[in-house]
């Protein structure tokens, strides 16, 4: 209720990035918007009924409780959510009986599956996961004819939804000769099962990445988190989808912006520490602004004398160690910045603009990970 920063998210931004990756894989296509992480920091709540608005009808979560969450904000819709990682034996009842898809990737979440279904006479949607190379999750091929024959045995208990696997590392040509490995693995396999009567269910292998770079790999359903926030999962698949494009203009629109306010103002004289220990020391007379943000709230301590923040249109070093909930701006060249002026920790103001991606360069933190520490609790609120 009482919050010390909040979260803006831009619905013209979740429009635009939706619209461009629903043109980018063609009409055949089905996107699913992967919102695990709490939709990646930007809030499942918040962000799950924008999508729906602009047209997505396919959500992948990791686990049950995400699932239950996305099921929560779209009550009365027509949408399928997936389970791509965890669910419990107890929670399957739950999943069947709502019709949540969720993967199968090992044998006994598939006979708890068909038993449950069976007791329930309901069938339960599944996606059967393969292993082509991540060795994560996902049936090895050892042991694979049984599986398929006991899927092929209990049809009347399940509905495969989905043949799928995912790749490991499509964001990197390093990962080249392993990617391609998978690939044609996951080939293989769709010629194996060509003759099932359960062919029919979707293919899909792709997230971001593989989506951008390898269009072939698009198949029937794409997997799509980071790209959809407005972010390339790389700044090397951006570079690659400029090349081909012919183009250096960035299409997607960051989504998230996060603010706070100024706490106090103050001046030091030359030659202080500025906080805890040592690590700022003033060379001149310096105008210092507090802000009540601090690594409690994801802000890295490691982006103590590192970080920047706008204020009053301009850009500002955080000087001395973030604290748990608290961090100090060195505002000696605007004296006109007041308590309560407006703090920009990631977003624009005026001219100027800070990027997750930018933060991240400073933290060594990637995209994904700074925005999925962004605390639950605190307020989003849509804007235009
Ligand atoms: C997170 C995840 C994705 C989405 O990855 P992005 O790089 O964010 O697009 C796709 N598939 C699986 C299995 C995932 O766990």
């Amino acid at each position: 209720m009482f919050q010390t920063s909040y979260i803006e998210l831009s619905e013209s931004a979740v429009k635009n990035n939706i619209d461009f990756i629903h043109n980018f894989i063609g009409e055949g296509v089905t996107f699913s918007s992967v919102v695990k992480g709490n939709a990646y920091g930007h809030g499942i709540a918040n962000y799950c009924p924008i999508a729906y608005k602009y047209g997505v009808r396919h959500f992948s979560v990791f686990s049950a409780q995400e699932a239950f969450n996305v099921s929560a904000t779209l009550p009365n819709h027509e949408q399928a959510v997936m389970i791509m990682g965890q669910i419990e034996n107890e929670e399957l009842e739950w999943a069947i009986e709502h019709n949540i898809e969720f993967y199968v990737f090992e044998i006994d979440r598939l006979e708890h599956a068909i038993a449950v279904a069976k007791k329930m006479n309901k069938k339960a949607l599944i996606h059967v996961e393969l292993e082509t190379g991540m060795n994560r999750t996902g049936f090895p091929q050892k042991g694979l004819p049984e599986v398929l024959k006991s899927i092929e045995n209990n049809l009347q208990y399940l509905e495969v939804k989905g043949i799928c696997t995912h790749l490991a590392g499509a964001e990197s040509i390093a990962n080249y000769k392993r990617i391609k490995d998978q690939l044609n693995r996951f080939k293989r396999y769709q010629l194996k099962l060509k003759d099932t009567p359960w062919n029919t269910a979707k293919k899909h292998i792709s997230s971001s990445s593989a989506t951008l770079r390898y269009t072939n790999s698009q198949l029937d359903m794409v997997r799509i988190g980071i790209l959809q926030f407005g972010f390339f999962p790389t700044e090397e698949i951006f570079v690659h989808y400029c090349a081909k494009k012919k183009t250096s203009i960035d299409p997607m629109q960051r989504i998230l912006s996060w603010k706070a306010r100024v706490m106090d103002t103050k001046t030091v004289k030359a030659g202080e520490f500025i906080g805890y220990g040592t690590s700022y020391l003033t060379n001149q007379t310096s105008k210092i602004a507090l802000i009540p943000i601090g690594y409690s709230f994801g802000y890295s301590r490691s982006l103590s004398n590192q970080g920047k923040v706008l204020i009053n249109g301009g850009r500002f070093d955080v000087v001395g160690t973030v604290n748990m909930s608290m961090l100090a701006v060195d505002i000696t060249s605007d004296p006109s910045i007041k308590k309560g002026d407006e703090v920009v920790l990631i977003g624009s103001q005026g001219e100027q603009e800070l990027s997750v991606s930018s933060f991240s360069d400073f933290s060594q933190l990637i995209n994904y990970e700074l925005l999925t520490r962004l605390p639950q609790d605190i307020p989003r609120i849509i804007t235009k």
